[in-house]
């Protein structure tokens, strides 16, 4: 059973009408089809995109105002709205929650999780460098500092794919090849 069979699938977003779970023609999944009109409600991974910044050694991280893990630090990044690209919300994520301008050099990591209660997803980290603002932190960030890269402690850290980029950012500053497979 996929996640979240158990609950009830909702309502249709064109006529309003009850969902139900059943696997059309052809098809691999179970899906959520309107009872009345036989539209098709597909469901995807959450997108979301973040920035690595590091700065004489140190990353920036900021603290979760919020929940899921608040008070735990985490990397500058949330979710991809609909009328922008990865790249553009890690630089609008980046703005909003640190006060900083980033431009992107190029993609840090792309990682699948599916450990975040809002549910699995997929998130894009580029790695970008500090064009100007202020730091000053806002949005869903309580705080934010410049961390000592090495002596980052990831019982701190929250979500595993934040703790995942961090230890591939450790690794790189002992000149480690990087190991994308590890955890
Ligand atoms: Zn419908």
């Amino acid at each position: 059973m996929q996640d979240g069979m158990s609950e009830s699938p909702g309502f249709c977003r064109a006529c309003g009408s009850t969902l139900e779970w059943r696997l059309p023609d052809g098809d691999d999944h179970q899906r959520r089809i309107c009872t009345q009109c036989g539209r098709i409600d597909y469901r995807q991974p959450k997108l979301g995109a973040g920035v690595v910044v590091v700065n004489d050694g140190r990353l920036l991280m900021t603290r979760r105002s919020i929940e899921p893990y608040l008070g735990l630090w985490c990397l500058p990044a949330g979710f991809v709205e609909e009328d922008e690209g990865t790249a553009e919300c890690a630089v609008r994520e980046a703005q909003e929650e640190t006060g900083y301008e980033v431009e992107i050099d190029r993609v840090f990591g792309v990682y699948d999780y599916a450990d975040d209660p809002r549910g699995r997803g997929t998130l894009v980290l580029y790695e970008a460098r500090l064009e100007g603002g202020e730091g000053r932190a806002g949005d869903d960030a309580a705080e934010l500092a410049w961390m000592p890269i090495e002596s980052i402690d990831e019982a701190e850290v929250a979500f595993r794919q934040h703790r995942r980029a961090i230890h591939q950012l450790q690794a790189r500053m002992r000149g480690e090849a990087a190991d994308g497979a590890r955890s």
